[in-house]
């Protein structure tokens, strides 16, 4: 079900304009509005979910399958010379636009995209605190 106040269903819909670089029967790709190398694109399940919480496996895993498919196209097409991809879910993940996608972006050995955070020092001990609350 489309949700009536998502841009990316609206984006699905044809509603809202989007540069599409990928489309088959379950999702879409298109260029990131504000791109954080030269390529950087988004991939969709057509089918809305709020994020990685909520999106169904089938959906995601279609979603990772044309995210691939589009960063060995980034790679032949642009000359990409690596791919990061990355997911934020819900806002202290930085997630903004709550339809489930996967920012596909294409790196240069020049680019200006670096890593905005810091290793941690965890304590001894600590991994493996933590990991037993993960269940390990
Ligand atoms: P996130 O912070 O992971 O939720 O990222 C949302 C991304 O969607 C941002 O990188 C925005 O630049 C991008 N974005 C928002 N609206 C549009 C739009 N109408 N078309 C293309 N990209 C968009
Ligand atoms: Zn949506």
């Amino acid at each position: 079900m489309a949700d009536e106040d998502c841009i990316f269903c609206k984006i699905v819909a044809g509603e809202v304009p989007a540069e599409k670089v990928d489309e088959d029967e379950h999702t879409l790709a298109f260029m990131d509005i504000n791109p954080w190398t030269r390529g950087h694109a988004l991939v969709i399940p057509k089918q809305h979910a709020r994020n990685l919480y909520e999106v169904s496996d089938e959906s995601l895993a279609r979603t990772m399958s044309a995210a691939k498919r589009l960063a060995v196209r980034m790679r032949d097409a642009l000359g990409a010379e690596g791919i990061n991809l990355l997911n934020s879910t819900e806002p202290a993940a930085w997630q903004t636009v709550f339809h489930f996608h996967v920012h596909v972006i294409p790196r240069y050995e020049d680019d200006p995209l670096r890593l905005p955070g810091q290793p941690m020092e965890p304590g001894e001990r600590e991994l493996a605190q933590i990991a037993a609350e993960l269940g390990g």
